[in-house]
């Protein structure tokens, strides 16, 4: 049989260019993308470029104060929304540009269009016309969404919403307590909204570290977030101040906006896949094996769309795997273990290998952990502090898990993460001379463990 193509990739994003260029670029393969929105998926468009910039934007809130205290002096510091948004506007054309130039030198053909799957080898691009392909790539990615149920959820604004406003809200409702709902909660707080975080649960950030998760709360409550756990909305109407809310807690207000980050779910809806066979799970991620591969062999998933780990480096690298498989001639699977991630909060949490709560299910454990205020933020008088924790298996000695709440977290765990995903032990941390005067040191001098379990 012959094709159009080697590979038809469904989905601009991370994974899908990645893999879209090596198969191509590197490994000789005719290749043709279709990207329905704008090149870059979420991560470029609206994920985890714009919202670093954000991050980095509403950080300034905090330095203007902090450098009087050093000494510094300056006019009143007013933000601007508007001229931000344009240069974040002109960054993202920037980004998109060169993702699109990436492609175009790699070989690979662009389709500016909504594609779905016509048949295992076929893909239907929005215009009708067909294109064959020896293989498919799904990656599609996720997408935010608002509980349906909801009475009032389509006044509720997503994540996506946020990088689109025209104007800075007065008032914000977030509702959720992941990755997103905390990001944002510190993000808007920083630049002089009034946040009210709503979570569910006992605790934000279910998933991660128990003390982490606590020291962090507090230092988010702490920074101005008005966060309330164990707290959702029943329901909401507009009204002449803004959006009423009605919640379980009696904690009932009017914002501005609400903001619902209650997770993401993948892109499957209406691409044709169940009708070609592909198997999609309960929420409605496609089933792929360890070679990313779905339940119809021609046709294979990568990133968000299949819900393994929804991260932009986890995408990149199974895209980089699936294209070296099978055009490169390396058999190849992306390695999901030990994956090191970032909260980008207000100190951010970096956090790599095992909770303490799961790492003692498993082994028999020493618990490193330390809680100061650091350097520079104590000289300005801030409060907030550090927390820096180390799970040790007490039999091999491996650092099971390293969890960082600090300035710049993400900076350090990934360097942390190089050392824990090669299995150094504590012994290991400890040889290491400590860089003084650093927050980081203490994870080489941390002497005595504060609990064993
Ligand atoms: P998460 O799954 O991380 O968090 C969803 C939150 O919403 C949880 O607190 C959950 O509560 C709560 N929730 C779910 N359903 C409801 C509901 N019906 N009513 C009220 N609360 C609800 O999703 P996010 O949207 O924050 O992020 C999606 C994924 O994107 C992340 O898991 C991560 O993989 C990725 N991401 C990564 C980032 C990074 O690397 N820095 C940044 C942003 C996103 P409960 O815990 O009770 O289920």
């Amino acid at each position: 049989m012959t094709f159009d193509y080697d590979l038809f990739v469904i989905g601009g994003g991370s994974g899908g260019v990645r893999a879209a260029r090596v198969a191509a670029g590197e490994h000789g393969a005719k290749v043709a993308l279709a990207e329905e929105y704008r090149m870059g998926g979420t991560c470029v468009i609206r994920g985890c470029v714009p919202k670093k910039l954000m991050v980095f934007a509403s950080g300034y809130s905090r330095m203007g104060a902090d450098a009087r205290e050093y000494g510094w002096e300056f006019g009143d510091a007013t933000f601007s929304w508007d001229r931000f948004r344009l240069k974040l506007r002109a960054e993202l054309d920037r980004l998109e540009g060169a993702y699109r130039r990436t492609l175009s030198n790699a070989g690979v053909e662009v389709f500016d269009s909504r594609a779905t799957v016509a048949g295992p080898h076929e893909v239907r691009l929005a215009d009708g016309t067909i294109k064959s392909a020896k293989h498919i790539l799904i990656a599609t990615g996720g997408s935010p969404f608002v509980p349906e149920t909801l009475d009032g959820h389509e006044l509720a604004w997503v994540s996506n919403d946020i990088f689109l406003m025209e104007a800075l809200p007065k008032s914000v409702l977030i509702v959720g307590g992941g990755y997103i709902a905390c990001e944002f909660a510190c993000i808007l707080n920083g630049l002089g909204v009034e946040v009210t975080q709503f979570y569910r649960g006992a605790q934000i950030l279910r998933g991660f570290d128990g003390e982490s998760r606590g020291h962090l709360a507090e230092l988010i409550r702490d920074s101005g977030v008005d966060l309330h756990v164990g707290a959702d909305v029943v329901k909401m109407k507009q009204g002449d101040d803004g959006i009423q809310v009605t919640s379980t807690t009696g904690h009932d207000q009017s914002y501005d906006r609400v903001i619902y980050a209650t997770g993401r779910n993948p892109n499957t809806d209406d691409l044709g896949l169940e009708e070609v066979g592909v198997t999609l799970g309960r929420r409605g991620q496609i089933e792929v094996d360890a070679y990313s591969q779905t339940s119809v062999p021609s046709i294979f998933a990568v990133g968000d769309v299949t819900d393994r780990i929804n991260l932009t480096p986890v995408a990149i690298r199974e895209g980089h795997a699936f294209a070296d498989t099978m055009f490169g001639g390396q058999k190849r699977k992306a390695d999901h273990d030990l994956v090191p991630a970032a909260i980008f909060t207000q100190p951010e949490y970096g956090s790599v290998g095992l909770t303490e709560e799961d790492a003692r299910e498993e082994y028999k454990i020493e618990v490193y952990c330390t809680s100061f205020r650091p350097m520079q933020e104590a000289f300005a008088g801030r409060e907030g502090k550090v927390l820096l924790k180390l799970i040790i298996d007490a039999g091999t000695r491996r650092v099971l898990g390293c969890h960082i709440i600090a300035p710049n977290a993400g900076e350090l765990i990934q360097l942390a993460g190089i050392a824990v995903k090669n299995g150094l032990t504590k012994e290991d941390f400890d040889r290491t001379v400590a860089v003084h005067p650093t927050v980081s040191e203490e994870l080489v001098t941390m002497a005595q463990p504060v609990r064993t379990a």
